[in-house]
């Protein structure tokens, strides 16, 4: 990917997709998602390891938020939003079976205000 660059009033330039800046213009190849340097990234973005410490995993299809160059492996180091992250342990038969239980409440109420109101309203459960 090529980065989106902006010539800056003070002739640095900047992308508005790594939101990167250069003193000349770069030859690098955009990494897609807004750069930090290590000591300012927001605290939401964390590591697949850094995740995996506190018992999260990346979602199905979760895609990188920002990221970090790492000279020495030049590459870049991905971090991904805790909040878009899920649990690494698999829900217990126990928790499934109350997952299923308050799917059919839920669809039962919905059936019932349908056949006392007419129509199903999500705000007005009961
Ligand atoms: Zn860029």
């Amino acid at each position: 990917m090529e980065h989106h660059l902006i010539q800056l009033p003070d002739r640095r330039w900047t992308c508005s997709t790594c939101q990167w800046y250069w003193k000349s213009k770069p030859q690098s190849e955009c990494p897609g998602v807004p750069r930090y340097d290590c000591a300012h990234m927001p605290e939401p973005f964390k590591t697949q390891t850094e995740l995996g410490k506190i018992g999260l995993k990346l979602a199905f299809d979760q895609k990188p938020a920002a990221c970090v160059y790492v000279p020495r492996k030049m590459d870049y180091d991905w971090f991904y939003d805790v909040a878009q992250a899920v649990p690494k342990k698999q829900a217990t038969p126990a928790q499934l079976a109350a997952l299923e239980k308050g799917r059919s409440l839920m669809a039962e109420s919905i059936a019932r205000q349908i056949a006392i109101e007419g129509y199903y309203n999500p705000i007005k459960m009961d």
